[in-house]
């Protein structure tokens, strides 16, 4: 999907991060493409193949139906949801070690990521704004950054889409969502979000930006309240998806 050019040019700018070792085999990088993940790393990164559902891009088994069983019964109240890769392996240990141990030098890998994944699907970037998923206040002040943030800002800045960082808020704490069923992350996150009432949402179409698509139960609570506030269309594009 990157070729090892593009991103030598395009992360060329990053070389002072130079030298470091290799987030998942530690080993020692001579040439950095801007951010701590050799290259033999890059290539087992688990970028995500079609067929995917069109609705919520989860992985299909066959290419015979266009959605999900989830999506056939259920439709999320977002219109589409993408990821780059799946939440596995090298792309798992590099978004632990991202969100969690604060190596905030790996954003570079995952803005190209999503670059060249606006680049390559432009629909998505056909949006008024874009969105990254507001954290809760108490989270925010323990974790220091908003991983969703740090992702949306460069894309903005790339493509000239406006970025929206307060007028949705996120005024309900939720649990961590990795130790819940699907059916518990649906009601931990039910109207956890609230839009600021003076925007003019009506008819906007907006591109959610995450780093995990995990149950999509946080997206879709985030798309429910922009949707009832009256926004048009609701995209979600994120860094990696579960299964
Ligand atoms: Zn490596
Ligand atoms: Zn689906």
């Amino acid at each position: 999907m990157c070729r090892r050019d593009d991103r030598f040019l395009k992360e060329g700018t990053h070389s002072f991060f130079l030298p470091q070792h290799c987030i998942s085999c530690g080993r020692y990088i001579a040439l950095s493409f801007g951010f701590p993940l050799c290259d033999d790393c890059y290539e087992e990164l688990p970028f995500l193949r079609e067929p995917v559902c069109t609705r919520c891009g989860r992985p299909l088994r066959s290419g015979f139906s266009l959605s999900c069983p989830r999506c056939r019964q259920f439709p999320f109240r977002f219109d589409c949801a993408r990821a780059v890769t799946l939440y596995a392996g090298v792309m798992r240990e590099c978004l632990h070690a991202f969100k969690y141990s604060g190596i905030l030098s790996l954003a570079p890998l995952f803005v190209s990521l999503l670059e060249q994944y606006l680049e390559e699907h432009p629909f998505l970037r056909e949006v008024d704004y874009l969105l990254p998923v507001p954290l809760h206040p108490r989270r925010l002040r323990e974790r220091g950054f908003n991983q969703a943030l740090l992702l949306a800002r460069p894309l903005s800045l790339r493509w000239r889409i406006p970025l929206l960082h307060r007028e949705v808020i996120r005024w309900k704490e939720t649990l961590p969502q990795v130790h819940l069923s699907a059916k518990e992350r649906r009601k931990n996150v039910l109207r956890a979000f609230r839009v600021v009432s003076r925007f003019p949402w009506q008819g906007k179409s907006i591109l959610i930006i995450d780093d995990i698509l995990t149950t999509r139960a946080t997206v879709d609570a985030l798309s429910a309240a922009l949707k009832d506030a009256g926004c048009r269309k609701v995209m979600v594009l994120t860094v990696a998806s579960g299964k």
